[in-house]
């Protein structure tokens, strides 16, 4: 054994298991409560679910729906876009997010990101206005807010809608407020995953605007129940999701303290080591770190060194949105986004779940010290 060197364990990625164990009595009971009521598709958990969703936001309403992917699509259309409308988004983020104002009839104007803070640059939206624009579609990346004054400003010069992409941002601030509460609607997904994850798909759009709300609800639910005033689709949140939400709810804001302490702890064994970067936070930012991303230059060679060690990593992504094949159509080229692109090669996300011991942490960091002390030897 190399000196230095605790005895391995096996790290995952999430351990929502673990979670799962430290509610089960709870969780068991939900889950019993829904189908002795069958009550598996929408119903009282989903409204009491909508409800403490929307409190908890500080927001007017909040409308379930089958996954946070949905939640864009429907909000889109919600706010009409139109065949050929443009949106802008940012061009590091999952899929989902492009993709959508392609399936909502939109065309995908790509932005590169901030330097720091991985989310979109503000100081870039407005060269990519045309006025074809309709909106913009700033993503939380990783669980830190993008820069909502900057953002919104815009938009309000140039009479543009926002879309906050919260999948990752349950909880998140900007200056004190939550992420979620800036724009004409922000959407969430509930993914089990997700800082608030379902045992399944599970999403949602909160607003403000009364009108959207009662759009986007009925939309969701074929065009409306009984009276189709017009044709829509079928994303609903079933019962069982929303009881288990229910469930979590409470205790989120105890799991985003337990990812804050896990991340300062990273940041503290991490600093000074080989050439990392640790997530930096912007000014005004409260980070709920859904995800702890390092950049290094020997990214690769530290993930298998680290996978050896029985560490799983992740890559979010391994590609900026531009680079896809999917997207290949657009013609764009790595100077186009210099900042996302040299970030895809950097980017390696470390496990971070609440339950997540300070052994695991501990033994983590120093297989990544062992790394940068045996490779620099
Ligand atoms: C997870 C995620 C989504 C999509 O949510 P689903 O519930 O998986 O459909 C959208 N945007 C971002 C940034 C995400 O991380």
């Amino acid at each position: 054994m190399h000196p230095g060197d605790t005895h391995r364990i096996k790290v995952p990625f999430v351990d929502l298991y673990a979670q799962y164990q430290s509610i089960r009595p709870e969780i068991d009971a939900a889950i019993r409560g829904v189908i002795a009521e069958s009550a598996f598709v929408r119903g009282p958990h989903v409204e009491s679910f909508e409800r403490a969703w929307a409190k908890t936001l500080g927001m007017r309403h909040c409308v379930s729906c089958a996954n946070g992917t949905d939640a864009l699509y429907i909000s889109m259309r919600g706010l009409q876009l139109k065949p050929g409308d443009e949106v802008i988004t940012t061009a590091h983020s999952w899929i989902a997010t492009s993709e959508t104002i392609t399936q909502a009839g939109g065309r995908v104007v790509f932005c590169d990101t901030d330097e720091d803070t991985f989310t979109i640059n503000p100081a870039l939206i407005e060269s990519k206005i045309t006025p074809r624009t309709v909106g913009i579609i700033p993503v939380h990346l990783y669980g830190q807010s993008a820069d909502m004054e900057a953002i919104m400003a815009i938009a309000a010069k140039h009479k543009l809608w926002v879309i906050e992409d919260c999948a990752q941002a349950h909880l998140a601030r900007f200056k004190g407020r939550l992420a979620g509460t800036f724009g004409n609607a922000a959407t969430f997904s509930f993914y089990p995953g997700k800082n608030l994850g379902a045992y399944g798909d599970a999403g949602c759009i909160v607003t403000n605007d009364d009108k959207l709300a009662d759009w986007t609800a009925a939309f969701a639910r074929h065009g409306g129940k009984g009276d189709h005033v017009m044709e829509g689709i079928n994303s609903r949140l079933d019962g069982l999701q929303a009881a288990i939400l229910n469930v979590k709810l409470p205790h989120l804001g105890d799991w985003t303290e337990a990812r804050r302490r896990i991340a300062s702890r990273y940041d503290e064994l991490l600093s000074g080591v080989g050439d990392i970067v640790t997530p930096k936070i912007g000014r005004d930012r409260d980070h709920v770190y859904h995800l702890y991303v390092i950049r290094t230059e020997r990214r690769d060679a530290l993930k298998k060194h680290l996978a050896d060690a029985g560490i799983t990593t992740v890559l979010n992504y391994p590609k900026a949105l531009p680079f896809y094949p999917a997207y290949a159509c657009l013609g764009h080229k790595p100077s186009d986004f210099p900042v996302a692109y040299r970030n895809q090669s950097l980017i390696l996300s470390l496990p971070v779940f609440p339950e997540m011991g300070n052994e695991m942490i501990v033994y983590i960091a120093s297989q990544i010290k062992g790394y940068f002390d045996g490779s620099n030897a």
